[in-house]
């Protein structure tokens, strides 16, 4: 079996900065790592790879070059090996140029029986990319995998999680899986997986590599623009209350709310 799991790389922390006037993320002052979502389809895949044997599990992300890393930290938690779409042209995607250009590689690098992705990125959180990587490679689409139940005879049986219970989902291979984080927990690469990964040879394919127009990818290829990005701005005044013990903080409390008419 051969297994695609998409993994990005996001910003390590929830204190993103916007530029306001283009509308980009400020990628340049952060730091970064991979989509912590993103562990658990690498698991699941490493799950997968462990109960059926004669498997590969290969990492897919596309991004700047410093993603590379999160294909390195891919490595030691399973993955055979890694490719990053990286180029000039991918730069401003949106989310269906993203999936355009991760399906184009997934074509490129061959057939694959199953494709995992992560539920959404910290950063971007729209959980658009893997339904539309899997509309865009004419193959269905199970979202909210909570357990994989049985893989055989070219099928995928799996447990969706759904608002109110569960649902069971059966579809034909290949398909894309877009997991939940109740489906495993990820294991925590050894310190040796993490060395050797450092010196494994990471391949970076280009627009021209993976056959996409230049059109088709990046700002080109995106049909959605941030028209404004503004921090929101905090209109309420704050008052703070001197007291001395709590029994006189909840007496001032009271007549604070009094006077306003709360209770
Ligand atoms: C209008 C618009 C303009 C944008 N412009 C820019 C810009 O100029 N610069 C910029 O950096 N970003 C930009 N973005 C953000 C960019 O589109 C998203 O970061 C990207 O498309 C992924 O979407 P998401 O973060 O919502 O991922 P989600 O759909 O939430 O991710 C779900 C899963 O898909 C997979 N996945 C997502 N992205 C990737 C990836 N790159 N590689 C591999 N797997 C992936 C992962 O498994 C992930 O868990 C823009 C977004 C929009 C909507």
């Amino acid at each position: 079996m051969k297994i695609a799991v998409l993994v990005k790389e996001v910003p390590a922390t929830d204190k993103v900065k916007m530029d306001e006037k283009t509308g980009t993320m400020i990628r340049s002052e952060m730091e970064s790592e991979l989509n912590p979502l993103d562990m658990y389809a690498i698991e699941e895949a490493v799950r997968v790879k462990e109960k059926i044997g004669n498997t590969h599990v290969i990492a897919i992300s596309m991004g700047p070059p410093q993603a590379i890393n999160s294909i390195r930290e891919a490595i030691p938690m399973g993955c055979d090996y890694g490719y990053l779409m990286s180029d000039k042209y991918f730069a401003g995607a949106d989310t269906l140029a993203t999936a355009y250009t991760l399906s184009a590689a997934i074509r490129k690098l061959g057939k694959f029986d199953l494709i995992f992705s992560g539920e959404r990125a910290t950063d971007g959180e729209t959980g658009q990319v893997g339904p539309s990587v899997a509309t865009q490679l004419g193959m269905p689409v199970v979202t909210y995998v909570s357990k994989v139940e049985k893989i055989s005879d070219g099928i995928v049986r799996v447990c969706r999680s759904v608002e109110g219970g569960k649902e069971t989902v059966e579809v034909e291979l290949p398909a894309l899986l877009s997991v939940v984080k109740e489906i495993n927990e990820p294991r925590i690469p050894n310190l040796s997986g993490k060395i050797a990964s450092k010196s494994k040879e990471i391949p970076l394919l280009t627009a021209k590599d993976i056959k996409v127009s230049s059109d088709k990818v990046g700002l080109s290829g995106s049909p959605t623009r941030v028209v404004k990005v503004f921090y929101p701005k905090l209109s309420r005044d704050g008052k703070i209350l001197k007291v001395k013990n709590v029994e006189s903080a909840v007496n001032e409390l009271i007549k604070f709310m009094k006077e306003r008419g709360v209770i």
